[in-house]
């Protein structure tokens, strides 16, 4: 697994979390991908606080117990809602320029780290992984080594509590029939490329994976899932524990 953190200068998310921090208006986080039309992720959307979080992120925020890991944490909206009730927050990111970001905004212990990079060592009661967690995944060929991964940074008893929507919908038809190739990729995996202003970001695997095949990797790698709540389009909450 990729174990590196983003340059500065191809930090495109990174670039726009800045903007948005200092000025409080960023210009278009454009999401490039070849399966998709460009798309645009709306930079406020990234700074949302507790009472504009959508119902499936405010039930991962009141799961959450004991020592957390906010991995991917961007902004750093949930770090900090959860260090506002008083927990113990850990917010990783690669981007540097989000990381200066959730320093400047309070988050107590905000690093620059790859989930993959064994110099965070530490154990952590929960793991949150937000607003289409299962992405970092990237793709279902790397299923073991991110299992491999949490088992090492789970405490006993610990749990992960990730979001993710499953792309059927993408395939349907209108009668509710499904036009995929089976003998094919997985459908929910996809590339993206992000940009904002003349900042181009390397392309990257992202996962979304529908609960059932989530639950079927979890069980082959020694864990659980449990469906905790779904959303209203395709989205759910699962967590995850040792079996
Ligand atoms: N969780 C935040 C932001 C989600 S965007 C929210 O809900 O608002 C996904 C974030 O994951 C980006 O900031 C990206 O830089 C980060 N990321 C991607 N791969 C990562 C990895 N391997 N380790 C740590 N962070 C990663």
């Amino acid at each position: 697994m990729n174990t590196q953190v983003l340059d500065a200068r191809h930090d495109p998310m990174g670039a726009a979390i800045a903007d948005f921090y200092k000025n409080g208006i960023a210009g278009r986080l454009r999401v490039l991908s070849s399966m998709f039309d460009e798309d645009e992720i709306p930079v406020a959307h990234l700074f949302r606080e507790e009472d504009e979080m959508g119902e499936l992120e405010l039930k991962a925020l009141g799961l959450s117990k004991g020592r957390i890991l906010d991995v991917g944490a961007g902004a750093g909206c949930h770090a900090l809602a959860l260090q506002d009730k008083g927990m113990s927050v850990t917010a990783i990111d690669v981007s540097p320029l989000s990381v200066e970001v959730m320093a400047k905004s309070g988050v107590d212990d905000a690093r620059l780290v790859n989930l993959y990079d064994d110099a965070l060592c530490e154990k952590f009661d929960t793991i949150l992984m937000l607003m289409n967690g299962s992405g970092i995944i990237g793709k279902i060929a790397n299923m073991p080594q991110f299992f491999a991964r949490i088992d090492s940074l789970l405490a006993e008893g610990g749990q992960v509590l990730m979001d993710s929507s499953d792309l059927i919908y993408l395939f349907e038809d209108e009668e509710g029939g499904v036009d995929i190739d089976l003998a094919g990729d997985y459908y929910g995996e996809v590339d993206f490329a992000m940009q904002y202003k003349n900042i181009k970001g390397e392309p990257f695997d992202w996962l979304y994976i529908d609960f059932e095949t989530l639950a079927f990797h979890a069980a082959e790698n020694g864990f659980v899932a449990e469906l905790v709540a779904e959303g209203e389009h395709y989205d759910y909450l699962a967590r995850i524990t040792r079996k």
